[in-house]
């Protein structure tokens, strides 16, 4: 599954916005703050990512906080268990599959979306 990379800097309000985003949604995300790392400034750099939030997705990047692209570009879902609540990773483009909770162990189907 694709992981998501977020570049953000400390002061930066769109990359709250977009990390309390991310968190909604229960999407997992690795956060790389240019304003502390200079690491994650050189990679910047080096692809050529000119403001923050920006994000890589696979082999896509995206500059600024773009829902929808973040949306599209992943393939996975976050779905919920309709017994507890937990929330799984779902791939996207299966059909239906079969899940078992990891927390209460419901199995149940369900309909993936298109990729
Ligand atoms: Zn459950």
């Amino acid at each position: 599954m694709k992981e998501i990379i977020m570049y953000t800097t400390s002061t930066c309000p769109h990359c709250k916005t977009a990390k309390e985003y991310l968190n909604s949604k229960g999407f997992h995300y690795i956060e790389k703050n240019a304003s502390v790392d200079p690491v994650a400034r050189n990679e910047m750099a080096a692809k050529k990512l000119m403001g923050v939030p920006s994000f890589v997705i696979g082999d896509e990047t995206i500059v600024g906080f773009d829902r929808q692209k973040i949306e599209a570009l992943l393939d996975y879902t976050v779905e919920a268990c309709p017994k507890c609540g937990q929330r799984a990773r779902v791939p996207k483009g299966k059909g239906t599959v079969r899940i078992t909770c990891k927390q209460c162990q419901n199995t149940f189907t369900l309909k993936t979306k298109t990729m």
